[in-house]
């Protein structure tokens, strides 16, 4: 059942404060969903499971100009605030942050959070200044809501893992938790971009969690990690995508696996990981090993 009432959307951290400062007063806790907007069933999840961990639900929406480099999507990321508001209205949400650039990085701003551990390697490694932008905005966005619990998806594992380092490292009180990945009836993880795929395309993305699926089923059955691994890359390839990485890494550390093959009781302790282009939009995954 949903039910629909009026939204307060707050584009200041000024009025943000206000409102977390209100039910702060009143002993209430309040559950953070950052987002990019573009909201789709993946981040309503989120969103229910905020509903159900804290009294408030507080979401912020903002397309973050400093994870993206001058090469990458910016300019044409989906922007949709009314219907993510319209989508919003039908669960408890008690507040949206909607801030502008210049709120979040106004004029002068010159501080960042520096990453290393988690944030090396995979997704750094073809978006070097990517963590570093995440990272600095959710520190932002989590000083500013101060918020009892935050939320994030595991579609984004390594975001999630540094959010959770750097958050135990800079002593940021939020707790930080999990969501599992919502995905479309064929298996392909919901996205903002896969709005970008063509009809053609859309058909054939399926095939990245389809061939990490098969390379997870090799790794269980025996064969050596980096065969399976190898083989998973060509069946991408195969199938007309560009993959950046197929990999194998430790799920807490995100180092990666170096065994020649996994024993049974590593098996639930790895994470199978993968960016791979298709045509001008790039899709990511990962599953538990
Ligand atoms: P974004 O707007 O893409 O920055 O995503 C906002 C939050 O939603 C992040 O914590 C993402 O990991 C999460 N998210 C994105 N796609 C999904 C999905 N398919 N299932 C669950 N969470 C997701």
């Amino acid at each position: 059942m949903t039910k629909s009432h009026t939204l307060t959307i707050a584009r200041t951290i000024d009025d943000l404060r206000a409102i977390t400062k209100a039910w702060r007063q009143k002993g209430e806790t309040y559950a953070m969903v950052p987002t990019m907007g573009a909201l789709h069933a993946g981040h309503l999840s989120l969103v229910e499971q905020a509903e159900s961990m804290a009294d408030h639900v507080l979401v912020s929406i903002f397309v973050n100009p400093a994870q993206f480099a001058p090469n990458e999507d910016f300019d044409s990321y989906p922007r949709t605030e009314e219907e993510d508001c319209k989508k919003l209205s039908s669960y408890r949400v008690g507040a949206v942050f909607c801030p502008n650039a210049n709120e979040m990085y106004p004029s002068g701003f010159c501080t960042h959070v520096g990453l290393e551990g988690p944030a090396k390697g995979l997704e750094s490694e073809f978006r070097p200044h990517f963590f570093q932008g995440v990272a600095t905005i959710v520190t932002k966005l989590l000083l500013a809501a101060q918020p009892d619990i935050a939320i994030f998806g595991e579609k984004d594992f390594q975001q999630l893992r540094v959010i959770q380092q750097f958050s135990r490292d800079l002593n940021i009180p939020a707790k930080i938790v999990g969501g599992p990945t919502m995905r479309e009836a064929d298996g392909l993880a919901m996205s903002s971009r896969n709005a970008y795929l063509s009809e053609k395309e859309r058909k054939e993305a399926v095939q990245l969690i389809t061939i990490m699926r098969k390379t997870k089923d090799k790794i269980h059955g025996g064969m050596p990690c980096h065969s399976a691994l190898d083989e998973g890359l060509a069946d991408l390839k195969s199938q007309g995508f560009k993959p950046d990485y197929l990999s194998l890494n430790e799920s807490e550390s995100l180092t990666p696996i170096k065994a020649h093959t996994l024993t049974r009781e590593q098996f639930g302790t790895c994470r199978l990981l993968a960016a791979a282009w298709l045509g001008k939009t790039r899709l990511i995954d990962n599953i538990e090993i």
